[in-house]
């Protein structure tokens, strides 16, 4: 027996040409220059024109400096496909590899990725082979070419199938039935869905799939498919206990089969058919058969546990001709086989937990970090409601407090609104009574404090109620107001004015003494004479009398003060009206008796008196 590894490679390279053939067939679509051309018709030629395909490669190489980018990676898969062919799988997947990281356009590498896949089968390399296929499975969707789609869909339902994974084949195998694009695609698909559900005791021999796959197989010349997929029938037929159902199958299929010349069915034939005709006590039968599927597969790995079950045939057949050696030499190739067959098991399912545990390590590595990240998101989210809290919250402030801010000035114009109610009097808007007398005190303490005198002028409109009689109350108020306006004007900015009764008014003028006062009083006196009283709407004469006090003669006791100021304009009244008294100094002043507008006394001087 020559280098058993590189025998089972050859074997699983045939089982994994159908993927090589269709791969072919999906080529790349790119613009067809003249090399791209001859690249695609190598392409074409692959599996099979092996040696054309060789010498086409040869040629394109020749011109490689003329080559596109994309030329050149195209260059390079075939290139890993023509080493893959030769056994070098090794190099095939470094080159494909190469492919992976290079700028090749997205569907040369999906292609490279599947060709990777293949390779790690053939390698048995189960456990990188799931991973690229794994890969290539995420990757699909994103594949625009339909081919290239159904193609990675078909490789992992051989794949799983191969792997002893029958779930996920059979799973694939339908899927691959849906988005078929073509007959040969369904009768793939066909054939890897009834392996699966076989294997996985899903389907019975006598099911009406199997018929029905056979035919569409069948009318499509997919007659290699047709033989596997009735291998399978016969095989379920033979484990139902239905041994004459499988030789019938088995035996009209075989000429066809063998034209193909595909050794694992051929050797899965020989090896079924020797189990029936053994159940049947077909012994010579039985003979024949087993030592071909041992022939057929003699250099081939075991698959399906083909030669096991042949090697047990030949064992019992032995046995029971009493050839004790040669039954003890198949005894040891059966138990080797099967110990190769369930080693083989063992190690695709240990591939399959690895991977399926580095997938989940994977997955809990990727669910970690999208935990992270949504933390992460979370925490910029609440940073964003705590900021946009906060904002809403200083906004709510801010509103507050400008409520608040309007609030208090509105409180603050209402309170100054009632304060001048309070402190001014509302006809004649100078100081009320209460107000001047306030203010008053205050100027006199003041005053007091700097010994600085303070003068109190006190005068009364004369008559003023025959004016309200003959001229009307709006006349009056007219008057009073015009009164208190030429009042002001003659004042300074910091005496004080109120209006102290009706028609009276008071007038404190801090550091002025008596004379000084007297002449204000005066001054008011003579403006108050000039009025312009025509503006009311009568022709009137508007006269006051003054009486003044200072501080000096009467204290700073504003009652005091006040007191005596009105007992200087009583004597002004007294005297005539239209005229200035000073208390105690006995001092009045008016204009000719003839200008007073009502002259019942002789102006009176008191200090003449
Ligand atoms: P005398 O020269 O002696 O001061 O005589 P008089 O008429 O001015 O004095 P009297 O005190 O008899 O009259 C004051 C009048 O002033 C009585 C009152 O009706 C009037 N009076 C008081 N307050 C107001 C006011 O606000 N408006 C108006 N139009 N009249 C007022
Ligand atoms: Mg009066
Ligand atoms: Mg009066």
């Amino acid at each position: 027996m020559s280098n058993p590894k590189k025998m089972m490679r050859l074997t699983v390279n045939r089982y994994f040409k159908l993927i090589i053939l269709l791969l072919s067939l999906a080529s790349v679509s790119t613009l067809a220059s003249d090399f791209m051309l001859q690249l695609k018709a190598a392409d074409e030629i692959r599996s099979s024109d092996p040696r054309t395909f060789s010498v086409k490669l040869n040629e394109i190489r020749k011109h490689s400096l003329e080559l596109s980018e994309q030329e050149t990676y195209y260059l390079q898969y075939l290139s890993g496909y023509e080493l893959a062919f030769k056994g070098d799988i090794d190099a095939a997947i470094s080159i494909y590899k190469n492919l992976l990281q290079s700028n090749a356009d997205q569907e040369q590498k999906f292609r490279a990725k599947i060709s990777i896949v293949n390779e790690f089968a053939i390698l048995k390399n189960w456990i990188e082979g799931l991973q690229y296929l794994d890969d290539a499975l995420k990757q699909k969707e994103s594949i625009k070419n339909e081919q290239l789609q159904s193609l990675s869909i078909m490789i992992a339902a051989i794949f799983y199938n191969a792997l002893g994974q029958y779930q996920l084949g059979y799973t694939y195998s339908e899927q691959l039935k849906k988005i078929a694009t073509t007959e040969r695609q369904t009768c793939f698909a066909a054939q890897l869905a009834l392996d699966a559900a076989s294997q996985l005791g899903h389907v019975k021999a006598s099911a009406q799939a199997f018929s029905d796959a056979i035919t569409q197989c069948e009318a499509n010349g997919e007659i290699l498919m047709a033989s596997i997929i009735i291998g399978v029938q016969a095989k379920g037929y033979l484990s139902d206990g239905h041994p004459e159902e499988t030789l019938t199958k088995l035996e009209q299929q075989m000429p066809l089969l063998l034209k193909t010349g595909y050794q694992p069915t051929i050797g899965e034939y020989y090896s079924v058919l020797s189990e029936a005709y053994w159940q049947l006590n077909m012994q010579g039968k039985a003979f024949r058969a087993a030592n071909n599927a041992v022939k057929v597969q003699s250099s081939q790995a075991p698959l399906n546990g083909a030669r096991t079950r042949a090697y047990k045939v030949l064992y019992q057949y032995y046995r029971s001709h009493g050839d004790n050696a040669a039954a003890l030499d198949a005894y040891i190739n059966y138990a080797e086989a099967d110990k190769a067959n369930l080693d083989e098991i063992k190690t695709k399912t240990m591939a399959y937990q690895l991977a399926q545990h580095q997938s989940i390590e994977q997955q809990n590595r990727i669910t970690l970090l999208n935990q992270q990240n949504k933390v992460l998101t979370l925490q910029q989210k609440l940073a964003e409601n705590e900021s946009h809290t906060q904002r809403d919250l200083i906004v709510a402030l801010i509103c507050v407090i400008a409520l608040l801010i309007l609030g208090a000035a509105q409180s603050w114009r209402n309170q100054r609104h009632f304060r001048k109610l309070a402190e001014y009097d509302g006809l004649t808007n100078i100081f009320s009574r209460t107000h001047f007398t306030a203010l008053a005190h205050q100027l006199l303490e003041r005053s007091q404090q700097h010994q600085e005198p303070v003068s109190c002028v006190m005068f009364d409109i004369d008559h003023f109620k025959q004016i309200n009689d003959s001229k009307g109350h709006k006349t009056g108020d007219w008057a009073l107001r015009n009164v208190a306006q030429v009042s002001r004007q003659v004042c300074r900015h910091n005496d004080v004015l109120g209006r102290v009764g009706g028609e009276e008014f008071c007038v404190l003028l801090p550091q002025t003494n008596i004379m000084q006062a007297k002449e204000m009083a005066e001054r008011l006196r003579l403006r108050l004479v000039e009025l312009y009283t025509r503006d009311s709407g009568y022709d009137f004469s508007l006269t006051a009398s003054f009486g003044v006090a200072e501080t000096s003669g009467s204290s700073y006791k504003l009652e005091a003060l006040m007191h005596d100021a009105d007992q200087a304009m009583y004597q002004a009244k007294l005297r005539g009206r239209n005229r200035v008294c000073i208390f105690a100094k006995e001092e009045c002043s008016s204009l000719e008796p003839a200008m007073l507008p009502v002259t019942t006394t002789p102006t009176v001087n008191i200090s003449q008196s």
